[in-house]
């Protein structure tokens, strides 16, 4: 796979990024980045996000200020070629790209968001050292019995269908345990991708992946879902470093 060859020739390519839809992916990235910003998941660059709209992957670039976002600054990726079709001249493709691409073909999800939350890094932090073990370990964060959990869907593209009764077929309930592997950080973030997809492997009722001393992947079906997943993991990280402080265990 050569994601640095120069894009094809195509006259149209920025037509891939301009539409007055703000729902359009490349409007959609841009609007998630500064919101995203706002709750320190994408300071100084670092994170992403990504859409799958059909046979095309919208991409945030590298080293672009995420809360100033264009939808010009976007990459366009055929997913079946893996070649870009679209490509901003001065800027980078994101580091990212392989991880994201991972979500796509193990989890058929359509957007996959990466932060670098200070609460998900606090939690790798907490697994490390071993402190709430036997149900949480170096390799695995775990918690039940907190009603946000139900946010979460099996395998993180799980149906969404209503059951009687308002619950989500798909997602886990109330007394149900979450669990989310967690590898190690490498010193390039393209180098996560075969033991993310070793994790994904391992834990296929995993809606995420989350890197020590670095941060966290998450996908969904659609931006509605993955969305949705990664604020509600954000509260649980939250929520279990602060009962970590309490003295009270996660499971
Ligand atoms: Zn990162």
């Amino acid at each position: 796979m050569d994601n640095t060859a120069p894009p094809e020739k195509d006259e149209n390519a920025d037509a891939l990024v301009l539409s007055t839809d703000p729902l359009h992916p490349a409007n959609h990235i841009s609007d998630l980045c500064r919101r995203f910003y706002t709750l320190g998941w994408v300071t100084g660059t670092g994170g992403g996000v990504s859409i799958r709209h059909g046979d095309h992957i919208y991409l945030a670039p590298s080293g672009v200020q995420k809360e100033m976002m264009q939808p010009t600054d976007m990459f366009v990726m055929d997913y079946r070629t893996k070649k870009y079709i679209r490509q901003p001249a001065v800027l980078k493709p994101s580091a990212c790209t392989p991880l994201f691409l991972a979500a796509y073909t193990h989890r058929n999800a359509g957007c996959c968001i990466h932060t670098h939350s200070q609460w998900a890094v606090l939690v790798t932090l907490l697994c490390e050292s071993n402190l709430q073990s036997p149900t949480s370990t170096r390799h695995l964060f775990s918690i039940k019995e907190i009603e946000q959990i139900k946010g979460l869907s099996r395998g993180g593209t799980g149906s969404s269908e209503i059951a009687e009764g308002g619950r989500k077929l798909g997602n886990l309930g109330f007394f149900d345990t979450l669990r989310i592997p967690v590898i190690e950080n490498t010193a390039h973030e393209e180098d996560l991708k075969d033991s993310l997809e070793a994790a994904m492997r391992e834990w296929p009722e995993a809606c995420a992946v989350l890197v020590r001393r670095h941060g966290v992947y998450v996908w969904g079906k659609d931006v509605v879902q993955a969305k949705t997943q990664a604020e509600s993991l954000d509260y649980l990280f939250r929520l279990a470093v602060e009962m970590h402080g309490l003295g009270l265990k996660w499971v």
